[in-house]
């Protein structure tokens, strides 16, 4: 029941309409949750489109309609978590290919892909941030697949994605971003060249903090086809309960995420001047070594920010238990304020000597900026900073 009128309206115009039309049955204007694994038919194998729950779900239907909308894609593959979109994707290359991966790249990403699919694809690490040294190991290598992330996290590093995405072609490989961090509300891959975006949406998409949940959004059906076979055939399919809450969460997007940039800049520019922050790094400030491409590439900057304190690890963890409005927990993109340290938390499964080499250091600060008033949290950080 996919409604066209609204497809090229604007964002919020579409987040609020597609998939989320009445219910047709009842008029009832919250779509109804398909609490159902399975589906009566009138006669063997004549039925409705469903079947079983694993394969399709009118709830989840309506979301990756809306999803798809909102990130001009063709189709859209809603997934259990953010991990398991990262499985289909992986599971849908050829197997012994090479893939060409950022080097800092979500910590449960590098964890998927250097104990679990190690033996399966030939991995290759490398600074997409680099374009010109990108596009060099696209040519040797002859990779299936190249694996951005942009921003990356916590570094908030930028990737070329229109370039890379171009020399992939070239070399027949598919290109998939990480677009987490941006949501589809500031960031669209797929208009730059991309084949695949995919999000973890238990972080800006859903954005309360209570779902955990993936999708895939992409234009190519063979691919689109070949990855919903596989997530039919293994399983990680998002539950209707949590595809209602995501839908209802969706709703809210673009206005979330436009607060969560703003309180994100001011806060960035009171850490900037802070006698005892040593570097800040937010993509919206002139000093952010790819602010250019941020302007280019992306409609805002986000809400994630990342600073480095002075005090190495013991003036870290001092902030850190000091703060009081921001909670002091992994994840990221909900409404709350979420503030953590990488090196002892999220990004703890990449060994140390790995994590300096690139830049990972233990006095790093990472701020999931929410949607609180802004002087209540410059407020709350000026005290901790008292503290240390
Ligand atoms: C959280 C996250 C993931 C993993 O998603 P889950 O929903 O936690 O499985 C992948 N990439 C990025 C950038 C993330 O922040």
């Amino acid at each position: 029941m996919l409604n066209e009128k609204y497809l090229k309206k604007g964002f919020n115009t579409r987040s609020l309409h597609v998939g989320n039309y009445p219910d047709p049955a009842t008029g009832a204007v919250s779509p109804p949750i398909f609490q159902t694994s399975t589906y009566a038919q009138s006669s063997p194998g004549v039925h409705r489109g469903y079947e079983y729950t694993r394969t399709h779900n009118p709830t989840r239907s309506r979301l990756e309609e809306c999803l798809a909308a909102l990130e001009n894609a063709k189709h859209c593959v809603v997934t259990s978590s953010g991990m398991s979109a990262e499985m289909l994707v992986l599971m849908a290359m050829p197997k012994g290919s090479t893939i060409l991966c950022g080097d800092d790249v979500y910590g449960g990403t590098y964890r998927l892909f250097t104990t679990v699919y190690n033996d399966d694809f030939n991995f290759v690490f490398t600074d997409t941030s680099k374009t010109e040294e990108t596009l060099k190991k696209i040519d040797e290598l002859k990779p299936s697949l190249i694996w951005i992330e942009s921003p990356t996290n916590p570094l908030l590093k930028l990737s070329d994605i229109k370039t890379i995405a171009a020399k992939a072609k070239e070399v027949g490989a598919f290109t998939a971003v990480d677009n987490t961090f941006m949501s589809p509300y500031f960031q669209n891959p797929l208009n730059l060249g991309a084949d695949i975006s995919y999000h973890s949406m238990s972080k800006y998409i859903n954005g309360h903090s209570d779902v955990v949940a993936g999708a895939i959004m992409l234009n190519d059906d063979e691919l689109a086809q070949k990855i919903h076979k596989l997530q039919n055939s293994i399983g990680p399919s998002q539950s209707p309960f949590d595809s209602w809450l995501v839908l209802r969460g969706v709703k809210t997007l673009g206005i979330r995420m436009k607060q969560h940039e703003k309180n994100a800049f001011e806060i960035a520019r009171f850490l900037e001047q802070h006698p005892k922050v040593e570097r800040v790094v937010y993509p919206g400030l002139e000093s952010h070594p790819h602010h250019q491409i941020a302007k280019e590439q992306m409609s805002g900057y986000g809400g994630m920010i990342t600073f480095f304190i002075k005090g190495g690890l013991d003036g870290a963890r001092t902030f850190l238990e000091n703060v009081d409005l921001f909670v002091l927990a992994e994840s990221l993109g909900g409404v709350e304020s979420l503030i953590e340290s990488p090196a002892i938390m999220t990004h703890a499964s990449i060994p140390k000597a790995e994590r300096e080499k690139i830049g990972l250091s233990d006095n790093l600060i990472r701020v999931s900026v929410g949607i609180e008033e802004v002087e209540d949290l410059i407020e709350d950080m000026k005290h901790a900073f008292d503290k240390v």
